[in-house]
């Protein structure tokens, strides 16, 4: 009878041991994945699972979540990190930044602020006034995650980028060092993550479900990518629009970065994509934007060979629109990017092919490609500084063809003049206003141009 009772039992034994291991394994993985092997970790600095309560990729981090941690991580590195505000979203969310530099960079962060709005007018200093900036500025990189709100697994990277580059010792982090200066956005578009992050909540079973019909899944229209008003905000940076983007658009002035990062997810077929991007390329890129492209795109690869980790490069994501947040910056003089990851579109997704994509994995990912980012950034400081006063300067002495001032008659509608030159000013261009008489292109202008 025992016997019998037992053989009755036993399969369904096996059967729940088997499933306790699987779920096991599965949560080991994600825990032990979204870490860089073989450093270990400055204890002062709180992990997140110790403020949240859940390790990276395990669970969707929604905005008060991931500005409670950053918070966590300033309060316990007050030196060397700031929490800023730069805009504030319809719904009245704050945006920020999350910069992170050594305690000498911190304590003089407005003199490097300064350094580098000096370099973005370099018409105004000298051969060795230029020299001494670059010998001096730290490399600036902005890493802005989410800006469509429900590509998801990019707010918890930064939030492990961040936990990395101030608690984790050894390789690459030893080399990165003290001569940068990160800005880590954890999201662009807090509302569209929040509308995504209620709908998976409301929706989302004991465990997670990898079909593409899953509820969890699937959102209703309007869905998590675009803002309170449906705006795409990746396509706001020329229109300027909407208030996450015009705060965006303020602050890139006030650092001039040598690189921005804007950090996204496509279909879950996918693998994982950055730099070089496809052809056709804006004509108004320089040829040493396009080197360090390829540059930043040859560390990503390098890393990502390294771990074993699939990517494409050179096709699909373009660089011509030039209201994009990587392309935006570029016609700044300096580097933008796109990187785009495999969506889980929730915890776990699967693929056509029967291959499941993971939170964990697109954490994992894009953390270390944000990682290699500030790596070749680091290396390449004093040649990316130069490249980026050049272009200012050759751009600055119209070098690269076409008119370079446009006159705009104050005739007609004037609302939609002053909006336009309102406009103009965001985005760093002089505006001048003449009551002078003038001519352009040999035709008279009428007084109050
Ligand atoms: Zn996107």
């Amino acid at each position: 009878m025992r016997s019998c009772a037992l053989h009755q039992f036993f399969p369904y034994v096996l059967l729940t041991t088997l499933l306790i291991i699987c779920a096991s394994a599965f949560a080991d993985t994600a825990v032990e994945s979204v870490r860089w092997p073989d450093v270990t970790y400055d204890s002062s600095v709180p992990t997140m699972e110790s403020v949240l309560g859940y390790a990276p990729g395990d669970q969707i981090t929604s905005i008060e979540q991931a500005h409670a941690y950053l918070r966590a991580l300033s309060e316990s590195q007050p030196a060397r990190t700031r929490l800023i505000e730069y805009a504030r979203s319809w719904e009245g969310r704050p945006l920020v930044y999350f910069l992170i530099g050594s305690e000498q960079t911190m304590s003089r962060l407005e003199e490097v602020k300064a350094g580098m709005r000096a370099l973005a007018d370099p018409a105004e200093l000298s051969g060795s006034e230029i020299d001494a900036l670059v010998a001096e500025l730290p490399a600036v990189v902005w890493l802005a995650y989410g800006v469509h709100g429900n590509e998801i697994s990019s707010t918890d990277a930064g939030l492990q980028t961040a936990y990395h580059l101030l608690a984790a010792q050894g390789e690459p982090f030893n080399t990165i060092g003290d001569n940068t200066l990160v800005a880590i956005d954890p999201s662009q578009n807090p509302d569209g993550r929040m509308r995504f992050v209620n709908h998976f909540r409301e929706t989302y079973g004991i465990e997670p479900s990898v079909s593409a019909i899953a509820a969890e899944r699937r959102e209703p229209w309007p869905a998590g990518r675009t803002n309170h008003y449906l705006f795409d905000l990746n396509r706001d940076w020329l229109p300027l629009t909407q208030p996450e983007v015009i705060g965006r658009v303020k602050t890139f002035q006030e650092y001039f970065p040598l690189v921005h990062v804007d950090i996204h997810e496509m279909g879950t077929d996918s693998s994982y994509f950055f730099p070089p991007p496809a052809q056709p390329f804006n004509p108004h890129y320089v040829d040493a934007q396009q080197e360090m492209l390829d540059a930043y795109g040859r560390n990503n690869a390098k890393w990502f060979d390294h771990f074993g980790f699939e990517y494409f490069t050179q096709a699909v994501y373009d660089a011509y629109y030039p209201g994009y947040g990587d392309s935006w910056p570029a016609f700044q003089g300096s580097v933008g990017m796109t990187f785009e990851m495999a969506s889980a579109r929730g915890l776990a997704g699967e693929r056509r092919n029967g291959e499941i994509v993971t939170y964990a994995d697109g954490v994992q990912r894009h953390f270390v490609a944000s990682i290699a980012t500030v790596e070749t950034a680091l290396v390449n400081r004093e040649t990316f500084l130069r490249n980026f006063v050049e272009y200012r300067r050759s751009a600055d002495a119209g070098e690269h063809g076409g008119p370079r001032e446009y006159v705009i008659p104050l005739t007609g509608d004037r609302s939609v003049v002053h909006k336009l030159a309102a406009n103009l000013v965001r985005h760093g261009i002089e505006i001048r206003r003449t009551t002078e008489k003038a001519r352009a292109c040999d035709v008279e202008l009428p007084v109050g141009s």
